[in-house]
Formats: structure tokens, C-alpha cells, sequence
């Protein structure tokens, strides 16, 4: 017998059984036809999810790491210059990715548990007056802290100091399970990943490319070849690939994408946003806070945990794998050992985070944190019982 427990980890998530099974293909002919008829839909699939009006869609066979390296060396030249914040482990993994590429990173240092400086970044592009900062690179959603930052804001930002730059958005933990608004938020390139919010394997970076970003290709004099996306989308645009592609993951994310839509994308985000809230909830019936500085800056798919003085996180997420076969996630970084995170995104319902609740529980008190065994629980199910009622009168 299996006994396996969903996971409470910000990525990989939990996979649908039914997404598992749109990854189990036979061998194809990718020359053939028959590779296109799988490539369309998830490519259109794709647009959708992101909000695209214009630009092209990329699905290359790596992970949202990958995925950052291919934004970058397809649209800068060595000694560019771009800006960005760092706040937590995937801004500062992002902002060492573009220096290893040989770029200058200008980066706006902001406390771990804040969002985007949008008043620094409007300064330091009213600053850049000769037009050396070539991109604006943003996490949208800080896996680490479990931080939403506001990308129409540094869209707007930018035009308020009448830049040119190009906004790069990480979009890993964020996109397919909270609002992304490619084309309204002037997004030039968003960079995803298949295991997390799609609720696949990991396996493929999926990009969204605008015009501009397209452009930019042209000039670009970073070297790239495996992941020169001007090869993928010549390819794509035949209905074909530059080289073997990752078939089952790519019927797997049309899959995906007919999942999430069925569900429809407005319903999937109130979903994340109410077992979010539910989780939160749970947190300060504990007599515990988010790591997030401010309720405007929590995150729909993680909360980071900031766990009581002298207490140590990574503890928890031992315990909790060791005794009761369940994962959460550690404190990464600056705030290892100072938190410990639940990530609530992807096929997750109420009673699967009250699941994950319970077991936090447990673990608080077996190491005497001092919680009372069913105060989050309850606090979650109070609130589920509300909101899950007006979701279905909706
Ligand atoms: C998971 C994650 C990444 C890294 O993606 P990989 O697929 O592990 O390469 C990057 N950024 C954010 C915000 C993430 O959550």
C-alpha cells in the first residue's frame, strides 16, 4: 500500500492524477504532424493563462532557472546594465544568474519580507539618464518570504520616469495560481515553470515573449544555442522543435491548461486567495505572524512562517517529514531556521490545507511551541465554512 500525503511545499506541487496520465505518451515522430497537433494547443493554452494580446509563447525543456538564463542571454549584451531588488533567495538567485552572464546588476537592496521598492525603482530609472539599464527584473511572487509584489506598479513606475527598459518577470510561484496580467501590466518576457502552478512534473521553463523582448533577439549578443529562442521559435512557428522535445510534459501543460480553465482561471485564483486566507488565519490563531511585512504584500500560494523566538523552523519541516510524512518547506537563506513555509498552490482544496494545518499542529506541539492542538484548524474551518458558502452561492 502507498501512503502518501499531499505535499505543503511551494513546488513541486501535488499532481492531478489525471495530468499525470496526459504525461504518459507513446513514442512519437516528433517530424510528424502529430507533434504539432500537441504543441499548438499548449503554446495557445499558454497565451491565455498569461493574458497575452501580442508576442509569442516559448517551452523549452529545463526548469524557471533555465528559464531566466534564456530571457536573458536572448535579449542583452555583455556589460548591460539591469535593475533589480533583491528581497529574498529567488531576487538574489536571479540578480547572480545576470552577473555570472557578465551583465552589471544595479540592485536596489530592500528588506527580506518586503515587496518591490516602487518608489526606489522610479528613481534609480529617473537616474539613468543616459539609458544604460536595459531591463527591470521582478519576482512577482518571493517563494522565500512569501511576498506578492505589484508588477503593475513597476510597469507604471516606469513609464512615471519615462524609461525604456524592459520588465523581465519571474513568474515561477505565481503564475496559473494568482492574477497575471502580461499584456495590461506591459510585461515583456514572464518566466515559468511546469511544477508548480500547472501542477506537472518538473521538466520545462515556460516563457511568454513580447514584441519588443522578440526584437531585442536581433541584437542581443549574449551567446546562446541551446537556448537561442529565435531557433525555438522559428521551429514552433512550423510546428515543429530544434530538437527532441519533452512530448509528454508538453501534452501535459495543454492538459494542464484545459484543467485550470475548466476550473476558469478567475475561480482558480478565488481558490488560491481563500486557501490562502484560510492558512493565515491558522497563523495568528497560533499566536504567529507571517513573514510578509504587510497584508497587502501575502502571498496566494505560500506563507512563509515566522516561528516563535528561540524556535527553529527547519525542525518543524524534519519533524513533520520524519513523523508524519509530510513536507513543508524550510527557511531559505537569510531566514533559514526562522521560518518555515506552507505552500498552498496548485491541486490543493480546504480539506487538503486543513490536512496540512493539522500536521503543523502537531509538530508545534510536539516541540513545545506552545500551541494548542486545533486552534489553526479551527480558525481555518471557521473561515472555510463562511467563504466556502459564498463561493457556492456565487
Ligand atoms: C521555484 C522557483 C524558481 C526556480 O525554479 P526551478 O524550476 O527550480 O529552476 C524561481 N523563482 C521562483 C519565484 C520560484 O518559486
Amino acid at each position: 500500500m502507498s501512503l502518501q500525503n499531499p505535499v505543503f511545499i511551494p513546488g513541486p506541487t501535488n499532481m492531478p492524477d489525471s495530468l499525470r496520465k496526459a504525461c504518459d505518451m507513446p513514442t512519437l515522430d516528433h517530424r510528424s504532424p502529430e507533434f504539432a497537433r500537441i504543441l499548438r494547443p499548449a503554446l495557445a493554452g499558454v497565451k491565455r493563462v498569461l493574458k497575452m494580446q501580442a508576442g509569442e509563447v516559448a517551452i523549452l525543456p529545463s526548469t524557471g532557472t533555465g528559464g531566466w538564463e534564456a530571457a536573458v542571454t536572448n535579449t542583452l549584451s555583455p556589460g548591460d546594465r539591469v535593475l533589480a531588488a533583491r528581497f529574498g533567495m529567488f531576487s538574489a538567485r536571479w540578480i547572480d544568474l545576470c552577473r555570472r552572464h557578465g551583465l552589471e546588476v544595479e540592485v536596489i537592496e530592500t528588506a527580506w519580507g518586503e515587496g518591490a521598492p516602487l518608489a526606489a525603482i522610479e528613481a534609480a530609472l529617473r537616474a539613468d539618464t543616459g539609458g544604460r539599464i536595459k531591463a527591470v527584473l521582478a519576482t512577482h511572487n518571493e517563494t522565500a518570504t512569501g511576498v506578492r509584489s505589484d508588477i503593475g506598479g513597476i510597469r507604471r513606475a516606469m513609464e512615471a520616469a519615462g524609461h525604456g527598459a524592459m520588465l523581465f518577470v519571474d513568474g515561477v510561484s505565481s503564475i496559473a495560481s494568482m492574477q497575471f496580467d502580461f499584456a495590461g501590466w506591459g510585461v515583456d518576457i514572464a518566466v515559468a515553470g511546469s511544477q508548480k502552478g500547472f501542477m506537472l512534473p518538473a521538466g520545462l521553463a515556460i516563457l511568454g515573449l513580447s514584441p519588443k523582448a522578440i526584437a531585442a533577439m536581433e541584437t542581443a549578443q549574449l551567446p546562446r544555442a541551446f537556448f537561442d529562442l529565435r531557433d525555438m521559435l522559428g521551429a514552433c512557428a512550423r510546428g515543429g522543435y530544434p530538437y527532441t522535445p519533452p512530448v509528454g510534459l508538453i501534452a501535459g501543460l495543454a492538459a494542464s491548461v484545459a484543467m485550470l480553465e475548466a476550473e476558469g482561471l478567475e475561480a482558480v485564483y478565488a481558490r488560491h486567495a481563500r486557501l490562502a486566507e484560510g492558512v493565515r488565519r491558522a497563523v495568528f490563531a497560533w499566536g504567529l505572524t507571517p513573514f510578509a511585512a504587510r497584508a497587502d504584500l501575502y502571498s496566494d500560494t505560500v506563507t512563509a512562517v515566522r516561528v516563535p523566538e528561540g524556535a527553529d523552523g527547519t525542525a518543524l519541516v524534519a519533524l513533520a517529514a520524519e513523523k508524519y510524512g509530510m513536507a513543508f518547506g524550510t527557511g531559505l537563506g537569510e531566514v533559514q531556521g526562522r521560518v518555515f513555509r506552507i505552500g498552498h498552490l496548485g491541486m490543493l482544496t480546504e480539506a487538503l490545507v486543513l490536512s496540512g494545518l493539522a500536521v503543523a499542529e502537531m509538530c508545534m506541539a510536539d516541540l513545545g511551541w506552545g500551541v494548542r492542538l486545533g486552534s489553526g484548524v479551527a480558525a481555518a474551518q471557521e473561515f472555510y465554512r463562511g467563504a466556502g458558502a459564498l463561493a457556492r452561492a456565487a
